[in-house]
């Protein structure tokens, strides 16, 4: 007989061979939990989905709480002899070397990873007819299109004529609103309900803090997450029904008043396993053929999810393990502990960064633009050691995972792979922030100056940066009228001077 044993993000049905037979082993590992603190929602979040999984399966499903994963294993085949264990390729190089290493024992067998729109075969595929080629995220993405039929017209060119609709999407907010429901027709997010396993979570959580060692960052509070494949669906369902149509439109933009906008808080159960990305994109395109969400829309999400989501989950392999330590932009500065804690005494002044910071602290989550170009802005211009801050949003963030967090963090967000995925850093002044936000109005800061008291430390900080780095960007052409502007600045050693004097307080 086979058991396949699943780990903690490969909960959904098309994890098992026949959704409705089949035995499981689910290991729940303290171990994780004790070698750093993650956001107590993220500990939260994940165990609950394993012990609802394990309750769904019932009889079918061997739950075991050990300390190491290996552990687990030996305990199984113990128990019952003659049984086969299977696992699907995990996500992490950790976790695959770990299997990898039970399996050259004899221990057990490792099947192609799941869950996901293109095979590494088919990456492989892609790559070899690309040749010499740049890897760009957009010819990757008009192949997955391509290949699964997604939004292509019955002669297989692209609904609606166009590829790509992002200069129909990403506007401003609107102005002088609280939230993006005083403007725009859109639902509220889907939110659980949380049962009696949610409860047995947080007692345990709670007991392990006490006499365990255990830690974690920022607060607990009510999950937010669908955990379960009923909860996924539902959570798909009411973005798709209530909130797609708003999304593409307010895709990069920010209010203080409404850290959700029309996002679909869909990355953690996606993360878990919990949807397969196709029959998100699926949905949605769905929506757009039965009147329910315009074009550009649809066509913003589907990149998201079989564009960016796909093509970083193969460059995480592709990219070769030292990718994670790479360090372009020789940035060396050590996390703050205001960073680290998640400002958790409430020091920051800086009103973009002290709400982002405070959405992570409650939720665990905070979408893209506030983790693009607040956060990775900010430890980019900082200077932030890229490994340590890939580790910090990793544990800060419920849909944080290694495969996700580090060609995001090192490559998109801190260019650290010297433009490898990103041709250009993502690097912003105050202006930037202020013509995507609400945020400025009500700062001590005016994103308008770079020098004295009230200089926006982003504005200050962008011109610190590019000073800074000046010499390693200057071969970059998509950098070269920043550069100039550079050069053009009257007060740069006023800048450079008050930039250097910093120091790693709050700002
Ligand atoms: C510095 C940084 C760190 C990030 N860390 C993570 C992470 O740990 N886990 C994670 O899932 N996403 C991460 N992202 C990508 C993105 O910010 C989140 O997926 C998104 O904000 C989650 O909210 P949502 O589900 O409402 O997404 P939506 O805005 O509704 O987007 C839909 C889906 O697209 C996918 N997606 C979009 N962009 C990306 C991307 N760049 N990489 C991978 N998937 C993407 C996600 O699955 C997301 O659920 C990170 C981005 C940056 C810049
Ligand atoms: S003025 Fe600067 S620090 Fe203040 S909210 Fe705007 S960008 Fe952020």
């Amino acid at each position: 007989m086979s058991r396949r044993w699943v780990f903690g993000d490969q909960l959904g049905p098309h994890f098992l061979d026949d959704p409705d037979d089949g035995q499981v082993l689910l290991v729940e590992s303290l171990d994780v939990f004790r070698r750093r603190p993650f956001h107590r929602r993220k500990a939260h979040l994940v165990l609950s989905a394993l012990r609802h999984r394990a309750r769904e399966l019932g009889p079918r499903a061997v739950h075991v709480r050990t300390v190491t994963y290996r552990e687990a294993v030996e305990a199984q085949l113990e128990r019952a002899p003659g049984e086969r264990l299977q696992v699907c390729d995990p996500t992490s190089r950790a976790a695959r070397g770990l299997v990898q290493r039970l399996a050259s024992e004899g221990l057990v067998e490792v099947l192609p990873a799941r869950g996901w729109a293109v095979t590494h075969e088919q990456f492989a595929e892609w790559m070899r007819r690309r040749g010499a080629k740049r890897l760009l995220l957009e010819d990757f993405y008009r192949d997955v299109r391509r290949l699964h039929d997604l939004l292509l017209d019955p002669d297989g060119e692209p609904e609606g004529g166009r590829w790509n609709y992002d200069a129909d999407n990403r506007e401003p907010p609107p102005r002088r609103v609280r939230q993006l429901a005083d403007a725009v027709d859109v639902g509220e997010p889907w939110w659980p309900a949380e049962d009696d396993v949610d409860a047995q979570v947080r007692e345990d959580l709670d007991r392990w803090a006490r006499d365990e060692g255990v830690t974690y960052l920022g607060d607990d509070g009510p999950r937010r997450f669908a955990v379960t494949r009923d909860e996924a669906l539902a959570a798909l369902e009411t973005f798709v029904t209530r909130r797609l149509a708003a999304f593409g439109r307010y895709e990069d933009a920010m209010l203080a008043g409404d850290r959700w906008m029309a996002h679909s808080l869909l990355s953690a159960p996606l993360n878990l396993g919990l949807l397969h990305p196709l029959e998100v994109a699926d949905r949605a395109v769905r929506a757009y053929r039965e009147g329910e969400a315009p074009l550009a829309a649809v066509e913003g999400f589907v990149r998201q999810v079989v564009g960016w989501r796909e093509y970083v989950w193969q460059l995480y392999w592709h990219l070769g393990e030292d990718y994670r330590r790479r360090n372009a932009l020789a940035a060396r500065r050590p996390l703050p502990d205001w960073w680290q804690d998640l400002d958790a005494a409430g020091e920051v002044r800086a009103r973009c960064l002290s709400d982002v910071l405070a959405s992570v602290r409650e939720e665990g989550w905070a979408h893209h633009i506030p983790r693009l170009m607040v956060l990775g802005n900010w430890a980019l211009q900082r200077g932030y050691d890229p490994a340590a801050l890939t580790d910090w949003f990793h544990r800060a963030f419920v849909d944080g995972y290694d495969w996700v967090m580090v060609p995001n963090v090192v490559g998109m967000s801190q260019h650290a792979d010297g433009g490898q995925l990103a041709t250009k850093p993502y690097v912003a002044g105050g202006a930037y922030v202020n013509r995507m936000s609400d945020y400025c109005g009500d700062c001590r800061y005016d994103p308008r100056l770079r020098v004295g008291e009230r200089a926006c430390p982003f504005t200050a900080g962008y011109w610190a940066f590019l000073d800074r780095n000046r010499e390693r960007l200057a071969g970059n052409f998509r950098m070269a009228q920043a550069l100039r502007g550079l050069e053009r600045l009257a007060d740069r050693d006023d800048v450079r001077r008050q930039e250097a004097g910093r120091g790693p307080g709050a700002p």
